[in-house]
């Protein structure tokens, strides 16, 4: 491999661990980590959805696997991070990314709903991080947690859903804290509104109104996310820690 190529493939036969990669915005990301070389473990609710994505990352860097689990289960994640660890050979990056919402104002959003968008999204992320976190110790690695705009500013319909990527931001914050000495560095997401199938459902008005909040006019692509993850786990990103990188075309200004 010539001296330039090298360069861009900085993730060479490194681990990268991803969920919610079956689409949309982790399927991005896990493409964009093969890319650089890494070794993808694509995570989804089940290894048939995540499949389609591990085949992608496959065809760019050998050893893309795909793996299926509920990741709001403590035991099912621990069983899953014990198994990606040695049939893929360590962990170096791990991307929280999986999340769901279940949008209803305050009066008539269900105990459920709170509980279920709280146990996928925040609690999910901690599972990862529990998990994960003795094998990213030893190598050094990098973690990405994917929020949202969202858990800065507050929505409207979305108390569950923003209290948990507030939540998100806190743990990042702690555990950038936490892991800084065995040079883990450990960061967080923001992003604004990405076309994926989380936000197909808005109809075409709502779309227009939408875009009209949004300085730059324009919904943003899963790729758009992904770049930044790329940034935060290639050596650029070497001496950033604890940080929140709002990715939104300037909708939270
Ligand atoms: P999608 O709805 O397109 O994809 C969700 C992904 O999460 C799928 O891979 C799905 O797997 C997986 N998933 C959902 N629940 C579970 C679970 N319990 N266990 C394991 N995997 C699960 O989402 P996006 O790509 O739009 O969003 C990705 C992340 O980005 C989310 O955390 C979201 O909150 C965040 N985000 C998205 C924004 C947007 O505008 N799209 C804006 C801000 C933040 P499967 O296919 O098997 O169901």
């Amino acid at each position: 491999m010539d001296p330039a190529t090298l360069e861009t493939r900085f993730l060479q036969g490194r681990v990268a661990l991803v969920t919610g990669a079956s689409r949309g915005i982790g399927a991005a990301i896990a493409i964009q980590l093969a890319r650089r070389g890494a070794k993808v473990a694509c995570v989804a609710t089940t290894a048939e959805t995540a499949r389609g994505t591990a085949e992608k990352c496959a065809a760019l860097a050998e050893g893309a696997r795909s793996y299926g689990c509920d990741v709001a289960s403590t035991a099912a994640v621990a069983e899953l991070v014990a198994e990606v660890q040695k049939e893929m050979g360590g962990l170096d990056v791990l991307v929280n990314n999986a999340g769901i919402t279940r949008d209803q104002l305050l009066l008539r959003m269900s105990e459920e709903d709170f509980d279920r968008v709280l146990a996928v999204n925040l609690k999910g992320t901690w599972n990862f991080l529990k998990a994960a976190a003795r094998p990213l110790m030893k190598s050094g690695g990098r973690i990405v947690n994917i929020a949202s705009v969202v858990g800065i500013t507050g929505n409207a319909g979305q108390a569950n859903y923003a209290a948990s990527k507030a939540g998100i931001l806190g743990l990042t914050r702690s555990l950038a804290k936490e892991l800084a000495g065995r040079s883990v560095t450990v960061n967080a997401i923001a992003p604004g509104f990405i076309a994926t199938d989380m936000t197909a459902g808005l109809d075409e008005k709502a779309a227009t109104e939408l875009k009209s909040n949004i300085p730059l006019g324009r919904i943003g692509a899963p790729e758009e996310i992904a770049a930044a993850v790329d940034f935060l786990v290639g050596p650029g990103g070497a001496y950033v820690t604890g940080q929140t990188l709002v990715v939104d075309g300037g909708l939270s200004l």
